[in-house]
């Protein structure tokens, strides 16, 4: 039987480059992103399966009333949620698995899983954050970017206040290392 894999939940605000750095993180260490169920609509860059799995509500509730989801949370007036079964073969399998969710799921996993190592992304300042909010070109109007950035300075003030680490992304390459790094010694793996 291998050694069981651990959860790790990366949250931070939208535009902070969370996905960027999971990405990297997961090339160079045994570990996997939780691809997450929505019912946000798709944009034209994001492809079905590979960012998320996108479903209709009826569909999520469904799935809510089964027990299927490990969390789940109302995000910008969409649900978005992690599939249990998934995650926890993942885990079996001795495979260390990352979610990439908000502090309200993350407080979920937490509850239910209280070895979930907890790691929070800051941007350098909330103007870097305004323009990677409105960079990423997925056509969002402006009354929904400044939703985005309000949610983020809430997000924010929880993330500093509930998680065991907090890594400021001011230079990608700084900021996978210190994730890593914090994944290792959490893990026991080197
Ligand atoms: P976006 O629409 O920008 O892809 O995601 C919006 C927010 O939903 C982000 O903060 C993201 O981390 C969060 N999110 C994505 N997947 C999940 C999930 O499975 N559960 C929860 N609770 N939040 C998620």
């Amino acid at each position: 039987m291998p050694k069981k894999g651990k959860l790790l939940v990366v949250s931070g605000p939208s535009g902070v480059g969370k996905g960027t750095i999971c990405k990297e993180v997961v090339k160079k260490t045994n570990t996997t992103i939780s691809v997450s169920v929505t019912t946000r609509e798709k944009s034209d860059i994001e492809t079905e399966g590979s960012h998320y799995h996108f479903v209709s509500r009826p569909e999520f509730e469904k799935r809510i009333a089964n027990n299927e989801f490990l969390e789940y949370a109302e995000v910008f007036g969409n649900y978005y949620g992690t599939d249990r079964g998934i995650t926890e073969k993942l885990l079996e399998e001795g495979k260390n698995v990352i979610l990439e969710i908000d502090v309200q799921g993350g407080r979920q996993a937490k509850d239910q899983y209280p070895e979930t190592v907890m790691i929070f992304i800051l941007p350098p300042g909330r103007d870097a954050l305004a323009g990677r909010i409105a960079a990423r070109g997925r056509g969002e109007d402006e009354a929904t970017l400044k939703k985005r950035l309000d949610a983020a300075e809430a997000e924010i003030a929880i993330g500093k206040e509930k998680y065991d680490h907090l890594i400021v992304n001011d230079r990608l390459e700084k900021a996978v290392k210190e994730v890593i790094n914090f994944i290792e010694t959490k893990t026991g793996e080197q």
